[in-house]
């Protein structure tokens, strides 16, 4: 499952590194497509076999990813994955997956300090995380929670079009930040969006 997950992720960077590179472009050093890619073809050549357990399969990648994705992302796409993985829970419930991408975020939001409306990856990941609580609140199924999530993440994406970039290399360039949409919080979406497919 965290294979294929990883896979599709892989592909998706892949085909989209000029656009995410364009973007870093005018927001920071113009390198994020690029990192995300590197990031991600290394985790593809991880060995998960079908015996591991998915949290730690998931730790595994978060490892490959903050080796590998370097600058200010890597570390913090990387944390994401370690914090689900060590919170993961084996029996997917929607609680357990809501328990487990809180988690994720506030591990992201410990090491970066971006708050809500920082025009951050963080803008994507709290309204995933937000959502799933609100479904695991209602009682829905886990693949009616993803899918709500991964529409949330992208709902955070769109919203930080809007936002003055206040963290990492953007804030330097926050007087033409607004108009433009936050990378991370692409690829984040991106992310999330894929684990619809895979993840249940
Ligand atoms: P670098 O800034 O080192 O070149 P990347 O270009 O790969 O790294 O990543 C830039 C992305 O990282 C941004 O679009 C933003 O979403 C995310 N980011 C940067 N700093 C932070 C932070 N402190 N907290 C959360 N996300 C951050
Ligand atoms: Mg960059």
């Amino acid at each position: 499952m965290v294979a294929e997950w990883l896979l599709e992720c892989s592909r998706e960077f892949a085909a989209r590194v000029d656009e995410l590179d364009e973007l870093d472009q005018i927001l920071g050093d113009g390198d994020h497509g690029t990192n995300m890619c590197r990031g991600f073809a290394a985790a593809e050549t991880l060995e998960l076999g079908p015996t591991m357990h998915a949290s730690d399969a998931l730790r595994h990648v978060g490892m490959a990813l903050v080796q590998n994705v370097g600058g200010a992302s890597g570390p913090l796409f990387g944390t994401f994955f370690l914090r689900v993985g060590a919170n993961w829970d084996p029996s997917l419930s929607t609680a357990g997956l809501a328990r487990a991408v809180r988690e994720g975020v506030s591990g992201v939001q410990a090491r970066g300090k971006a708050e809500a409306g920082d025009k951050t990856m963080v803008d994507a990941l709290l309204a995933a995380a937000e959502s799933l609580e609100a479904s695991a609140a209602a009682g829905e199924e886990p693949a009616v929670a993803l899918e709500k999530s991964a529409e949330g993440a992208e709902a955070g994406r769109d919203a930080t079009v809007e936002m003055v970039a206040k963290r990492g290399r953007a804030a330097l360039k926050a007087d033409v930040s607004v108009g433009v949409v936050d990378p991370g919080a692409v690829s984040m979406a991106l992310i999330l969006r894929t684990a619809v497919r895979h993840i249940g």
